[in-house]
């Protein structure tokens, strides 16, 4: 087996405490040694750029079953390695609902043949994601699931999210929460204030999530089971879960780019690739994320991934669906407009797309250590462009950043030992 050797990359992993100009040896799928001055058979020289722990994508929707022109399990894992990442979680809104043992093992299947990436399925709490039965829970973990959601709805019963609560306690993943009370947030098609009343849009009020949230952190004190707060929004609910991870209850948190790049006064381009659940908020609710990254309260990025067709979002603004198709943007932005800006130190940032997602999904990931899988995201910092959805390689070209300039990306994503080139 031939052995490959990288050489002269600055080597940043915050979980190994390692960041410094080192050599790789990649042999059979693995490390196999990290050191100065290495030999191998094949040699790539990566002066210049920074290897890390393989970045995870915790919050996709790859749209297979059920709607396969807005993606498919291939599209989306093929635009998702072109992203930076050498792995996703996919998200169970498909259709038939992700919420059964066959579903799933189709889901992985496809994924086997397309051979991309690493995909790991979240199951659905609930059947039909309706919100009153529980789903085969136990069949779905069998199955292969990391972790059980039905976002893209709340759940509005507490009596079958304690329930859920309870039950998922037995297994190895989190529940997620998708944080939105249903009768408040009913027909809102932006976040409610100023600019909702000047354009006459029915809101979604922060209420909305605030209220699930207080309640979930309520029923997870209760029955010790961990959860997962999906793209949290709001300066409130921030709050709610740093003093939640105070008196140490098992709670997590993510946050999506868009909510951290844009307030709610995009929305008044009509564009409606500015519509997203939840809607984006205010200067204030950014500032308390960012602030909620800083200190650790947000343990994750994830893109929210939610591709549409171009027909989808080619509509008035109330028909549209929800959503931007945001695994290719997510890395580049993110380097750009958080790590450049000094909101996050680049390791901070490794932490945010790597360290803490595969610690969430309980992930052999996350570390770059001798004896372990490679899987490794290359950066890129100098690399500069603009994002340009022509290029996409999701079926989903609706995004909010056309045009948006970016320096830095990934230039490699190293999946099992194999190397993949970020063209
Ligand atoms: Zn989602």
């Amino acid at each position: 087996m031939k052995k490959l050797l990288i050489k002269n990359a600055r080597v940043l992993s915050p979980e190994d405490g390692i960041d410094e100009i080192l050599d790789i040896v990649i042999r059979d799928r693995k490390i196999e040694k990290i050191g100065k001055r290495l030999t191998g058979d094949e040699t790539m020289d990566m002066a210049g750029l920074v290897v890390c722990p393989g970045f995870i994508d915790m919050h996709v929707h790859l749209r297979e079953p059920g709607y396969e022109e807005k993606e498919t399990v291939y599209t989306g894992t093929k635009a998702g390695l072109r992203g930076g990442f050498i792995a996703l979680a996919c998200m169970a809104n498909t259709k038939p609902v992700a919420d059964n043992r066959a579903t799933l093992e189709f889901i992985l299947n496809q994924n086997q043949k397309a051979g991309f990436l690493k995909l790991y399925p979240i199951g659905a709490v609930t059947k039909g994601q309706k919100g009153e039965e529980l789903a085969e829970i136990a069949d779905i973990y069998a199955a292969g699931a990391v972790a059980i959601s039905d976002d893209g709805k709340g759940i509005n019963s507490c009596a079958i999210m304690r329930r859920a609560l309870e039950y998922n306690k037995m297994f190895h993943g989190p529940l997620i929460v998708h944080a939105e009370e249903q009768t408040l947030a009913k027909d809102g098609m932006m976040n409610e204030g100023l600019v909702a009343s000047l354009l006459g849009f029915h809101g979604i009020p922060r209420e909305a999530e605030d209220v699930i949230v207080a309640r979930d952190l309520e029923l997870i004190a209760s029955t010790d089971s961990s959860v997962h707060f999906a793209h949290v929004s709001t300066l409130r609910s921030t709050a709610l879960i740093r003093e939640a991870k105070k008196k140490g209850l098992p709670v997590s948190a993510e946050v999506t780019p868009h909510h951290l790049l844009l307030t709610d006064t995009a929305v008044k381009s009509f564009d409606t690739n500015t519509k997203v659940n939840p809607p984006l908020r205010t200067l204030n609710d950014i500032e308390a994320l960012c602030e909620g990254l800083r200190d650790g309260t947000i343990d994750a990025i994830a893109s929210d991934h939610a591709p549409h067709t171009f027909e989808d979002k080619d509509c008035e603004y109330s028909f549209a669906p929800f959503g931007i198709s945001g695994v290719e943007t997510s890395v580049p932005l993110m380097l750009t407009y958080i790590v450049k800006k000094g909101v996050l130190t680049l390791g901070d940032f490794v932490r945010k797309v790597s360290v803490n997602p595969a610690k969430i999904l309980h992930l052999p990931l996350g570390t770059i250590r001798e004896g372990t899988e490679a899987n490794l995201t290359v950066l890129d910092l100098e690399a500069s462009g603009e994002v340009d959805p022509e290029i996409f390689l999701s079926k989903g070209r609706n995004t909010p950043f056309k045009g948006w300039k970016y320096t830095g990306r990934a230039v490699y994503a190293i999946v099992d030992g194999r190397v993949n080139k970020i063209g």
